[in-house]
């Protein structure tokens, strides 16, 4: 006789050593150890991971897990395999390969994560004949869509896949997706609208503010912040002399951008996440996949490139669900270059690109709520004041923001 597999609270609290489920995560684990096809919409730090990993060590056979990025990957990979579960990367970063495929081929891996552009090859796709597939997970899924705001062409791909193997169970999951988007994953990835999930996106802790400020204001604004913090530059060179400026009010500063030797970089992160009161300046390049609930405030000197990626940005600050600050330093240069960025799009993504840029040119000028303009754009229906964004708490000056938006905007 077969031993009875394992409940999934049995696993949470055995292999991951959680206490409970959170949020939507045991509603979607229920739906993809049922077999039925899931999108799974959490935001960022929700825990969406957990909603492929704990089925991958429940059901027979291995999860692929579709990821974007290799380091991604690999943290992914490290940390399921701290806790147990036996998980390998297949990238062209990994000299193991040959090793991984016979694991894989044995049986001997829940999980086994993959890029789109390797998944959808004939190799790929002949060697997953050879084992048993529990389930694909597709995650950061919005990368699928045109109306995505980061969109990837290999994730087309996909589809010919896991049609291929349609009585495979497969789990989409985001963090970002505005209700167009949502619909055209679910439509992309053969996911049928009744399986699309959608978590809450508040973050009460977290307080919004946004000002129109002069580059020179970002060291004192830091030096008021407690705490270990992000800051969000747009270039490399902006990213030394800011960590620079911030250092000189006595505040610890590091710097990270992609043009850092590899160890380097990876001194400063480690710095960072193991530090209480480190500011860390930073290209976006900086944060995805690393794990530091403490950050205290995250400051953007600049617009960042959607509202998509200022909430799953903003996001990283006040994980742990303590009082955080996401505070914005915007200039009206900053819409004109995001104007030319659209300009040079060609025209089938201007539309869908225009509307995230028009988005966040509300979300700093509006005299309302700022988490309410954040949340209507994600598709709830919050209220009219959150009371802890800095139009709630403080009544702003009126002014004409609509103007200013026409002006911005007319292309
Ligand atoms: P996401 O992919 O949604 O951004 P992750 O899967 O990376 O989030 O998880 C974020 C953090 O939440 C991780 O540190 C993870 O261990 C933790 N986590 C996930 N599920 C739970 C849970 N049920 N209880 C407590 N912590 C959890
Ligand atoms: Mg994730």
């Amino acid at each position: 006789s077969v031993a009875p597999s394992p409940t999934p609270s049995d696993v949470l609290h055995r292999i991951f050593g959680f206490p409970e489920f959170r949020g939507q995560q045991e509603q979607v684990v229920s739906r993809v150890l049922a077999g039925q096809r899931t999108l799974a919409i959490m935001p960022t730090g929700a825990g969406k991971s957990l909603c492929y990993q704990l089925p991958a060590v429940i059901m027979d056979g291995t999860c692929i897990v579709i990821s974007p990025l290799i380091a991604l990957m690999h943290d992914q990979m490290r940390a399921a395999d701290a806790v147990g579960i036996r998980a390998a990367t297949l990238t062209s970063a990994d000299d193991n390969r040959a090793e991984t495929i016979s694991r894989f081929r044995a049986g001997e891996l829940d999980l086994l994560y993959v890029a789109p552009e390797r998944a959808s090859g004939q190799e790929f796709r002949n060697l997953l004949r050879e084992t048993k597939i529990a389930l694909f997970a597709i995650d950061e899924a919005h990368c699928v869509s045109e109306w995505g705001h980061d969109f990837r062409p290999d994730y087309r791909l996909l589809r010919p896949l896991l049609d291929d193997f349609a009585e495979v169970p497969r789990l989409a999951l985001t963090a970002t997706a505005d209700t167009h988007t949502r619909d055209d994953i679910a439509e992309q990835l053969g996911i049928p609208h009744d399986g699309v999930m959608v978590a809450g996106f508040d973050r009460p802790n977290i307080r919004y503010a946004a000002e129109a400020a002069p580059n020179s204001g970002i060291a004192a604004l830091v030096k008021s912040l407690p705490g270990a913090g992000i800051v969000y530059a747009q270039t490399r060179d902006r990213t030394e002399k800011i960590a620079a400026q911030i250092a000189e009010t006595g505040r610890k500063a590091l710097y990270y951008h992609a043009g850092m030797e590899p160890q380097t970089r990876a001194r400063a992160q480690a710095e960072f996440v193991s530090s209480e009161d480190m500011v860390m300046v930073a290209t976006v390049a900086f944060g995805m996949g690393i794990d530091k609930p403490d950050v205290r405030f995250v400051v953007h000197a600049g617009l960042p490139k959607s509202i998509e990626s200022y909430y799953q940005e903003s996001g990283r600050a006040g994980r742990d669900g303590d009082p955080a600050v996401a505070h914005m330093l915007w200039s009206a240069g900053d819409f004109t270059r995001a104007r030319m960025r659209l300009n040079e799009l060609p025209p089938e993504r201007r539309e869908a690109e225009l509307a995230r840029v028009a988005a966040l040119s509300y979300l700093v000028e509006t005299a309302g709520c700022r988490r309410a303009v954040l949340l209507r754009h994600f598709g709830e229906s919050p209220p009219e004041s959150c009371g802890n964004c800095d139009n709630c708490l403080n009544a702003p000056d009126v002014h004409d923001a609509t103007e200013l938006s026409r002006k911005l905007l007319s292309a």
